[in-house]
């Protein structure tokens, strides 16, 4: 088993209380004929907390796009591999969710996706943690749970390496060598504090 340096950066109560707190700011600003659309497969952990604290009246659709591959930094311009059902966005507000907001290439995709291509009426972008350190376009979320300032790779709550620990209920930041790879321990050594299965 592979296994990688890494720290906590956000604990499971962290991310518990931002997610209450996110959805009594964004209820008020559900108004008529809402679809929640998180983009796959990150934001799946965020829509689950998130969309159980909010009305019951919403639809649920999803956006799939990938840019990462198995890699630590994006590697190419993210592309919409599946698509919401079109009655589902046209002339509905479109709540769309991500797991981070990085580059921000991805939301801005999705929501031009959402509104150019399907016709929304409107999408309200929200994301579970903004990190503008490496912002490359200009694109904000309308709300957000978290913001982290450092420059970290951060795995858990969604956020994966090469499809792993999506399913980590907490946040932590991998320890990346010169070549922006993980740093892995020797199986020995891998059974201290500071090692991830
Ligand atoms: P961006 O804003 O860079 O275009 O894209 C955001 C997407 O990149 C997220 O949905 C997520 O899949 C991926 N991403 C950005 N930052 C990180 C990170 O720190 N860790 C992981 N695992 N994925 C990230
Ligand atoms: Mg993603």
């Amino acid at each position: 088993m592979r296994r990688y340096r890494h720290r906590v950066v956000l604990g499971q109560k962290d991310l518990d209380l931002a997610v209450k707190a996110l959805a009594a700011r964004l209820a008020p600003r559900l108004v008529g004929e809402v679809t929640a659309i998180p983009i796959l497969g990150g934001a799946m952990m965020f829509a689950a907390d998130l969309l159980r604290r909010l009305p019951t009246s919403l639809r649920l659709d999803f956006l799939r796009l990938q840019s990462y591959g198995d890699h630590t930094r994006p590697q190419q311009v993210p592309m919409a591999d599946w698509l919401p059902q079109a009655r589902h966005v046209a002339g509905k507000t479109v709540l769309l969710l991500d797991d981070i907001l990085d580059a921000g290439r991805t939301l801005q995709e999705a929501k031009r996706v959402l509104l150019e291509d399907f016709g929304a009426a409107q999408v309200l972008t929200t994301v579970f943690l903004d990190k503008p350190a490496r912002r490359q376009v200009a694109m904000e979320a309308d709300d957000f749970a978290l913001r982290i300032e450092e420059d970290a790779f951060l795995v858990g709550y969604g956020l994966d390496y090469r499809g792993l620990y999506r399913n980590l209920p907490y946040i932590v930041a991998l320890e990346l060598d010169a070549q922006g790879q993980p740093v892995e321990l020797e199986a020995a050594a891998g059974l201290d504090e500071g090692s991830l299965g």
